[in-house]
């Protein structure tokens, strides 16, 4: 795929750039979907800007590869993607916000009906309107954020005066513990599933996301719904990660010092040189994602970033818009000016960095800033 350059400024400007592989999105989709038996279909996750990736790019490259069902967290985001794609499937996890059925009949966008509330106020416009509109209902099998009861489930699609002429296009849960494949909770969710929707055998069900697709058939059912591994994320903590990487994060360094040893580095005087040190400045900081916690201190190491291959440990705390990097054992030619270190990507992995950040990689790519030049390009 050629490359396609979003900015508004010469690439000289930009303190970093971000390049993101649409190619290597699509191809992790199609490993997802290689996992699967005929009968089920693989959706794609697009909440937040297609974690960080760009969600109008993201979708279209989807979209042409045959994926032809779309979950975005909020109505926001399916207006957009809506119009970005007259022809796609496209439900919105958070639900029905109260007063808004008409968005979602006009756009032909469906909410996941996630209470007992939302199920009657839709099918109380069905019924108005005296048609099927096709929504999909959220059981909670025991995640405890959304979802109708089982019981409340059961007992809403067993009543035809309840739903009118509504008939879900879809039921689904969610896993609480799918990156832990061993965790009980998998099995339970899974049993508990099977059995509040065994009655309606005619309602398409999903429980998959990432992770779910992962730990194998049993979870997959109709439709599956993938978010971080199309994103190169770990979706499983205990496995290798099998995904490609579709995103680079490369800042620019401004300055190359001399550190003495005993003085201080950045914000807190938290990190002593231990050695006379080379530290590079580079511009990137919290504000372009590269979370706070991952700075390093007197008793606890940081992130890193990778220069020609040398890994060079960050010195001292994150700031808002610069890192400082131990670079003493980085070759001199490769630390010009200008010259760019790799802050995330094939290099160093989200899900690394995200270890010492104390968070997961998801957090990493949906906090990727607007601030650096974005590059649609294959990562090389
Ligand atoms: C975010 C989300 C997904 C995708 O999860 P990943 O772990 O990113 O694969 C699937 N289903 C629901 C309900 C979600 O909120």
């Amino acid at each position: 795929m050629p490359a396609t350059i979003e900015q508004a400024f010469p690439s000289d400007l930009y303190g970093g750039r971000l390049t993101i592989d649409l190619d290597a999105i699509v191809s992790n989709w199609s490993l997802l979907k290689g996992k699967l038996s005929d009968s089920t279909d693989c959706a794609a996750v697009l909440k937040a800007d297609a974690y960080g990736t760009g969600q109008d790019k993201t979708a279209a490259a989807l979209y042409q590869a045959g994926c032809r069902t779309f979950f975005v967290a909020v109505p926001t985001e399916a207006l957009t993607l809506r119009a970005s794609l007259p022809g796609a499937v496209i439900y919105v996890l958070d639900g029905l916000f109260p007063g808004t059925a008409n968005h979602f009949l006009t756009h032909d966008i469906r909410p996941v009906l996630g209470s007992l509330e939302e199920l009657l106020e839709w099918a109380e416009v069905c019924k108005a309107s005296g048609k099927n509109n096709a929504a999909a209902v959220h059981v909670d099998t025991g995640i405890h954020r959304l979802g109708l009861s089982p019981a409340e489930l059961t007992r809403a699609l067993d009543d035809n005066a309840v739903l009118g002429p509504f008939q879900p296009s879809l039921v689904m849960s969610h896993l609480a513990c799918g990156s832990t494949p061993d965790h009980d909770m998998n099995r339970r969710q899974l049993k508990l599933f099977t059995e509040t929707t065994a009655p309606f055998p005619h309602i398409p069900r999903s429980l998959a996301n990432s992770a779910g697709v992962l730990l194998g058939p049993d979870y997959h059912f109709d439709l599956v719904r993938p978010g971080i591994a199309l994103y190169g994320g770990l979706a499983i903590e205990t496995e290798p990660n099998p995904m490609k990487p579709v995103a680079k994060v490369e800042a620019r360094i401004m300055i190359v010092r001399d550190v003495p040893q005993g003085d201080t580095i950045g914000y807190g005087a938290k990190q002593t040189a231990k050695r006379p040190l080379r530290n590079a400045v580079v511009a990137a900081g919290y504000a372009d994602g590269m979370i706070r916690r991952a700075g390093s201190t007197d008793d606890r190491p940081g992130g890193f970033g990778l220069i020609g291959g040398y890994k060079a440990p960050i010195l001292g705390r994150i700031s808002m818009d610069m890192i400082t990097l131990d670079v003493t054992d980085v070759p001199e030619h490769l630390l010009q000016r200008g010259a760019f270190v790799e802050m995330l990507g094939p290099g160093v992995a989200a899900s690394d960095l995200a270890a010492y950040a104390e968070t997961i990689d998801y957090e990493y790519l949906t906090s990727l800033g607007r601030r650096f030049e974005r590059i649609y390009a294959p990562l090389t």
